[in-house]
């Protein structure tokens, strides 16, 4: 089975974004806005040549994200001062899955791990999938829209998100998933913190499990060192959600491989496992500076 990680392009973002000062959101945005200093971050989106059909997850950035007017225009000084968007027309995912020989309009299941403006803009891509999302995800988009960081005006009218629903079926310690294929491979997770309603994909597949985590960490160091992003909306829950994520890798060799890490592909490649052993277990240590 072929796993391709796809760099759909770069953001510059403040330091402060990605290690964010405090527990409270309010102040990490605040910190965020606050900071002078940049750095890029990866935006990467995978794709899972499975037996039962493509599998996507996530949709990337776009292109259009550098035209002025792409924000709503109450919100463009922030856009304009926090980020600074490098992708372009051929970084989008929809043109890099006709590179490797899938046409994306044959597509159809496309997974969400949460609906901000990085995973979800190049849904457009995609309008003959099932975009499958979890409840509380869509409740919150439908109620938030961009003040939940996320632009549905550019995709609603081409996809509509299927809502899931979890059952009570364990997987490592997660008590409960929703099952993608017949196969009994593939499975979403809810792993809440980073959004309300966030979900990660976990397959396996070549004697490893993958965990597609989205944002449930910006890297693999900030889960050892419980760094939390300013954008999380719940910092609480998002340990609790890595505390999750950790005891299942000591149950089974896991392959941790999120959106804004630059290291996802080659992780992907070699096969590279969470360790079990570091200090995140069983509590996690404190974040750097707590408020
Ligand atoms: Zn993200």
């Amino acid at each position: 089975m072929k796993i391709h990680a796809l760099l759909t392009g770069l953001i510059s973002v403040k330091n402060a974004y990605v290690e964010g000062i405090a527990r409270m959101r309010a102040l990490r945005l605040a910190g965020s806005l606050l900071d002078s200093h940049f750095r890029l971050i990866p935006v990467y989106t995978w794709v899972i040549e499975h037996p039962e059909g493509v599998i996507v997850i996530d949709a990337g950035e776009t292109a259009q994200a550098r035209e002025p007017d792409f924000f709503p225009a109450l919100q463009r000084p922030y856009w304009r001062t926090q980020f600074q968007f490098q992708v372009n027309p051929i970084d989008e995912i929809g043109v890099q899955l006709f590179r490797r020989g899938i046409d994306p309009k044959t597509v159809r299941t496309v997974i969400l791990t949460h609906a901000h403006f990085d995973h979800t803009d190049g849904l457009y891509h995609f309008p003959n999938a099932r975009v499958l999302i979890s409840p509380r995800e869509w409740r919150a988009l439908r109620r938030w829209r961009e003040w939940h960081f996320s632009f549905p005006e550019k995709w609603e009218q081409i996809v509509k998100p299927a809502v899931i629903q979890y059952r009570p079926e364990r997987i490592g310690a997660f008590s409960e998933s929703y099952p993608v294929t017949n196969a009994g491979d593939v499975w979403i997770v809810p792993t809440p913190g980073h959004t309300v309603g966030h979900q990660s994909v976990m397959l396996h597949a070549d004697g490893v499990t993958y965990f597609f985590g989205g944002d449930t960490s910006f890297d693999q160091d900030s889960l050892y060192h419980n760094v939390i992003d300013a954008p999380t909306l719940n910092s609480h829950q998002a340990l609790a959600t890595r505390r999750q994520i950790l005891e299942t890798a000591a149950q089974m060799p896991l392959v941790y491989l999120t959106t804004h890490d630059f290291e996802t592909e080659r992780r992907l490649e070699n096969r590279d496992v969470l360790r079990d052993d570091h200090p995140g277990l069983p509590m996690p240590s404190e974040p750097m500076f707590v408020v």
